[in-house]
């Protein structure tokens, strides 16, 4: 089980002690960048045309177009992890605008760079599928809409960032953020979820969050179970009198938060509902990694015949 990186000026992936960009990248300068995090399931990335397609949106929303191709993307990310063995990756692949003089002009980069990071996918133990964390709705707010978007993934989470230090400091172990308004929002990577008397609700899309791969299968499941979800305007106090809470991104999936603001949710452990939720999610992602063709990887590293070629 090993890191491996791809970088679009290597033809091959490369150990992490050569995986070197330039200090002159504005991912690095300024967090010119686009980014999404994913997980292998079957050895090939869980939902990856959804996050290629979301890819793609961030990079319109900055106007940066991504001068790969899906199956260029998806032969990289094929190789590099098959070059790190790993039974399971975390997949993580940025796409930076490139280089340029030390200015913010973004019209003098025109090359964008390409990183695929890949290490061994470490989840949550199961303990915390069980128990829950802590989270604390923290007073760093989302940036309101009129600035960056936030339905785009950039690479720059300063916001994100100061909001787990906020958390880690008043002793939780993940942060939950709202808009400028005060309504809940989102988790520093992750979307938040409730439910009260047996009815599941998440923040509405206009707080500003990121619409999360995972909060859309969490829609899908629950549709599949007979469960509506409601997007709705929730205050941190809907959020501290729920009956269950939990925050859904595409590495961790469902986790349960049991402790809010130094306050126990429900009964302090997941909740029912999550854990059906949770349980559903988990058979998704072995029905996935089943559904993972093993040739996969060659398919996707093989050119394949060219068109006009006999079958
Ligand atoms: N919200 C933010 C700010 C995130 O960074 C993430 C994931 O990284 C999510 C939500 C969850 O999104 P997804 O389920 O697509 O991983």
């Amino acid at each position: 089980m090993t890191t491996k990186v791809f970088l679009s000026t290597h033809p091959e992936p490369v150990d992490p002690a050569d995986a070197k960009i330039s200090v002159f990248d504005r991912g690095f300068l300024y967090g010119d960048s686009v980014y999404e995090t994913m997980r292998t399931a079957g050895g090939w990335p869980l939902e990856f045309e959804r996050h290629l397609r979301r890819l793609r949106r961030s990079g319109a929303g900055i106007g940066l177009t991504i001068p790969f191709s899906d199956e260029e993307l998806a032969g990289v990310v094929a190789r590099t992890h098959a070059a790190s063995g790993n039974d399971e990756s975390y997949v993580r692949m940025v796409v930076t605008r490139g280089s340029g003089p030390v200015a913010l002009d973004p019209r003098d980069s025109e090359d964008p760079l390409l990183v695929v990071l890949v290490k061994p996918l470490e989840l949550p133990k199961a303990e915390a599928y069980e128990h829950g964390i802590s989270a604390v709705v923290v007073g760093i707010t989302k940036n309101a809409g009129t600035s960056l978007d936030p339905t785009i993934k950039s690479g720059n989470y300063l916001s994100n960032i100061l909001a787990l230090r906020q958390a880690y400091e008043r002793g939780g172990q993940d942060a939950i953020m709202c808009s400028p308004e005060g309504a809940v929002s989102e988790g520093a990577t992750s979307n938040v979820f409730m439910v009260r008397g047996g009815q599941l609700e998440t923040p509405h899309m206009r707080t500003g969050l990121l619409p999360g791969i995972t909060r859309l299968a969490v829609f899908e499941l629950a549709e599949a179970m007979g469960v509506s979800v409601a997007e709705t305007t929730l205050a941190p106090d809907h959020l501290r009198a729920a009956d269950e809470v939990f925050l859904t991104s595409s590495v961790r999936g469902i986790m349960p938060v049991t402790q809010l603001d130094g306050t126990v949710v429900g009964d302090g452990h997941a909740g029912p509902l999550t854990r059906r939720l949770h349980e559903a999610y988990q058979a998704y992602v072995v029905q996935a990694a089943v559904q993972a063709p093993s040739d996969r990887v060659r398919m996707q590293t093989d050119p394949g015949p060219e068109p006009g070629d006999q079958p």
